[in-house]
């Protein structure tokens, strides 16, 4: 599966740890090259690690996704250590919580910088890039929450997770004509290491609202997004696939043990 892929050039954003991490990492099982980026250098590294230690090719890059400097500075590293780039995976997210009446213009400016001007300034600096290369792919990582769900103290995060939506919908027709298709991953509940410091409690509440009887796993959301990167999926744009094992299907908070 994913036989295509191989050889790519891959960003992936927010990849030191999380759902990042596992998108990273099976890029690098199906052959890719990938460039492992986040703000901080030596957790991104340790990903670089693992793609290299499994046969793989990968660098770790420290970037801001808030920051446009930094990102044409990482589009420029992965043409150079590639000498390629075919697919930027714009996945960097934060979810800091706050009830209105608590929420700050900061917190909200905050979320909405790196969850939905990063994605703008993402595709900005790899767009030359990927218009070269007559074939590329951008994955964006939404979320249920914000384009179906709502959920208390995510105001702002909802807003940006469907503002990435609003962007994607428009950046597919306009980079069409070039072959670069634009499509979105909306997760569920993840299992991840910002998940596991919620609690116990937490997560079996959450498996409990889903009708599979689990929380997803990085590699859930790993394989929704290779298969838009893939040259099986190039007549797909403009697309969101959620990947949540049913949790926004129930009419009923009961109806997954009815
Ligand atoms: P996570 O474990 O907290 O990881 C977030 C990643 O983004 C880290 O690598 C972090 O590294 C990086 N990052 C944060 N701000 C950044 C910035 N300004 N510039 C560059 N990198 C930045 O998060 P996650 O749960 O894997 O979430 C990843 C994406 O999935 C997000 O877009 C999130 O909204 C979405 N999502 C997650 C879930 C879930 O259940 N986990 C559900 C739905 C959607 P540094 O801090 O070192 O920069």
């Amino acid at each position: 599966m994913f036989a295509s892929l191989a050889g790519r050039g891959v960003i992936v954003t927010g990849a030191s740890k999380g759902i990042g991490r596992g998108i990273a990492l099976r890029f690098g099982t199906a052959g890719c090259q990938v460039l492992v980026v986040s703000r901080a250098l030596g957790e991104a590294a340790s990903v670089a690690a693992e793609i290299v230690a499994a046969g793989g090719r990968a660098r770790a890059f420290a970037a801001d996704v808030t920051r446009q400097g930094d990102m044409d500075a990482m589009a420029a590293a992965a043409l150079q250590s590639f000498g390629r780039l075919d697919v930027l995976c714009a996945n960097a997210g934060i979810f800091p919580a706050a009830r209105l009446g608590a929420m700050t213009e900061a917190d909200f400016d905050a979320v909405l910088a790196t969850n939905l001007k990063g994605n703008f300034l993402a595709v900005s600096a790899c767009l030359a890039a990927l218009k070269a290369q007559g074939a590329g792919r951008i994955v964006l990582t939404s979320s249920i929450t914000g384009p179906i769900t709502g959920y208390p103290g995510w105001s702002h995060y909802g807003a940006s997770k469907a503002g990435q939506l609003g962007f994607m919908r428009t950046a597919a027709i306009e980079l069409a004509p070039f072959g670069i298709t634009v499509n979105a991953v909306l997760p569920g509940n993840i299992v991840t290491e910002g998940l596991a410091g919620m609690g116990e409690d937490y997560r079996r509440a959450m498996a409990a609202a889903v009708p599979m009887g689990r929380l997803g796993s990085v590699d859930d959301i790993a394989h929704a997004v290779l298969y838009f990167a893939s040259d099986e999926a190039a007549y797909v744009t403009g697309q969101s696939l959620v990947v949540d094992g049913g949790q926004i299907l129930p009419e009923a908070l009961d109806a997954p043990g009815a």
